[in-house]
């Protein structure tokens, strides 16, 4: 029998009175669910305590036990997952957040306005997931670039506690690099942090309330001792100036080797160490006196994609499926622009007053170098790098003891970015087919399936934010004709002969970046290794800048391994 019976209105009230009971029930277990989530990404004992301009975290609820865990199966929609009981030693926070979204409980970035007027306003890049800082970084990544792997390793080993604080004391720049306008300009430096060297000093607020944001640039001066500079003044074509080129006082060399010596142990009969310092007791030679920044790269997406023609989504979307599909920030945090990469940053040497380089007056001498460790370290000879950054040194150092300044910036990309692995193989290849300077290009086509990956487009940001606005001497052979014409969201790259996007090469990206180049000049003919022609004759036959140009590209041809057995 069907149940017909009606209920009262009374019966009907009490009824819808349960249902919105129950409803407000729903509604407070939500908020106690949220709560919880919280407690589980911030120690229980520690709820924030910051102060000032910093926007206020959302702390965990005080009624909320510390120790709550809720299954996955609960949460469908949670970025999160539990952590496995092996991995929760405490180090980290008990839950593992995998990603976060714009709007998520507790998720509120501190505000980074790429190329405001002041380092205030603009704010600090915060990237650590510490604790304090993952609910309000607001950049994707990790500090360090490619060394935030050692220090997961350091972590996972228990070698570094991963809330360490770092003490900044007495760690300021020697060398001043004072905010210009080109720092103001968002078009203009996109590949690094211009405050990234003062980050201890004007950023003091966050680190005091306990927000991890650290330097991604720093400055020093130092001594550079290289034999190339030794035979350089014996030859006559550098000159001990007392000031950038320094004599070592020999007499103090060896007279601290003595002290040293008489402060350890004798050494062996048959200590090598002990033989070598016998030797070196002679004529020191000279050394460089320098003032060097270090640069980690920090990225303001749109601005990266601008440079490349393409929109901020592609980009993202291409770093991280061709990152083995890391950061997954880069698809869920369209609030955030801010990526610092895991890539090797660059090393600026600075030759004379660094003062300078921001004084129109003064003569500026300029080496952009790409790593190639096999040269640049090891002596290779198959190519002219080494001789090639020895001589932008020396260049640099003339510039700077005729009352200018030089400037080396040293930028890791081994290889052409292409990595060593890839660069050893076209050699292989190279030396098997008959190494010629027709098919230079092609070899390295063939095996990466690009010519060259270093996109000198990102390149001349680190000028502006030296404050670079004019190069009266460049030193370089690398040219390319190059012209960028856009196809809907895409830019299409036409050069002559036609080469691929990544040849935007150094002297268009400065020039086009706005800075005036004066006169451009290469390696001396007498400095190329001869086997590095086939490099050479390769590029000057491509359309990079030389005052020679190649007759017969066959007939540049490198020595085989056969020859090399003598
Ligand atoms: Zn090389």
């Amino acid at each position: 029998m069907a149940c017909s019976h009606s209920h009262s209105p009374d019966t009907q009230s009490a009824l819808l009175q349960a249902i919105l009971t129950e409803l407000q029930q729903v509604k407070a277990n939500q908020t106690v669910f949220e709560s919880k989530l919280e407690s589980l990404a911030l120690p229980p004992t520690s709820p924030p305590s910051l102060t000032g301009s910093i926007p206020p975290l959302a702390g965990p609820s005080s009624e909320v036990p510390a120790t709550p865990l809720v299954k996955p199966a609960d949460l469908p929609t949670s970025p999160s997952l539990v952590a496995r009981k092996d991995a929760a030693t405490g180090k980290y926070s008990q839950r593992v957040i995998l990603t976060t979204y714009p709007g998520q409980v507790g998720i509120n970035p501190i505000p980074l306005n790429w190329g405001a007027k002041t380092a205030e306003e603009r704010g600090p890049v915060v990237a650590a997931r510490s604790a304090k800082s993952l609910k309000v970084r607001n950049a994707i990544g990790a500090y360090s670039g490619s060394y935030s792997v050692y220090r997961a390793l350091a972590a996972a080993a228990g070698l570094i506690d991963p809330s360490h604080k770092p003490d900044y004391t007495n760690t300021e720049p020697p060398v001043e690099v004072p905010h210009n306008p080109a720092w103001d300009d968002p078009k203009k430096i996109v590949a690094l942090d211009p405050y990234g060297h003062l980050v201890p000093q004007v950023y003091k607020s966050y680190l005091d309330a306990g927000i991890d944001a650290r330097p991604t640039i720093s400055i020093t001066k130092a001594h550079i001792k290289l034999n190339d500079f030794d035979e350089a003044v014996r030859a006559g074509s550098l000159e001990v100036d007392g000031k950038v080129v320094v004599r070592i006082p020999t007499e103090w060399v060896n007279q601290s080797r003595l002290d040293s010596a008489a402060a350890k142990t004798a050494r062996a009969a048959d200590d090598v160490a002990a033989k070598h310092i016998e030797h070196a007791a002679f004529d020191a030679g000279v050394e460089l006196n320098v003032s060097k920044a270090a640069v980690e790269p920090v990225w303001y997406l749109p601005g990266i994609a601008e440079r490349f023609g393409i929109t901020e989504g592609e980009l993202r979307r291409a770093l991280f499926e061709e990152m083995g599909g890391a950061y997954p920030e880069l698809l869920t945090r369209h609030d955030l622009h801010t990526f610092l990469p895991p890539i090797g940053g660059l090393t600026v040497y600075i030759f004379g007053n660094p003062d300078f380089i921001r004084d129109e007056s003064k003569e500026l001498t300029l080496r952009i170098h790409d790593e190639c460790n096999g040269s640049d370290v090891f002596g290779s000879d198959i190519c002219t790098c080494r001789p090639y950054l020895i001589y932008g040194i020396e260049e640099a150092v003339r510039c700077a003891q005729r009352g200018g300044v030089g400037i080396v910036v040293y930028f890791r990309k081994e290889g052409r970015a292409l990595g060593e692995v890839t660069k050893y193989l076209v050699y292989n290849a190279r030396k098997r087919s008959g190494d010629n300077a027709t098919t230079y290009f092609k070899r390295t086509e063939d095996i990466a399936g690009v010519k060259d990956m270093r996109f000198q487009v990102l390149m001349p940001d680190v000028l502006h934010w030296l404050g670079v606005k004019k190069i009266d001497n460049l030193v370089s052979m690398s040219d390319m004709k190059v012209s960028i014409t856009t196809l809907g969201d895409h830019a299409v790259f036409s050069v002559d002969p036609p080469l691929t996007p990544s040849d935007l090469l150094q002297y268009d990206a400065i020039v086009n970046s706005g800075i005036t180049v004066g006169r451009r000049y290469e390696i001396p003919e007498e400095l190329i290794p001869p086997d590095s022609r086939v490099e050479i004759d390769a590029k000057i036959a491509h359309g990079y800048f030389s005052t020679t140009t190649v007759t017969d590209l066959a007939k540049t041809a490198g020595r085989m391994w056969e020859d090399l057995a003598h």
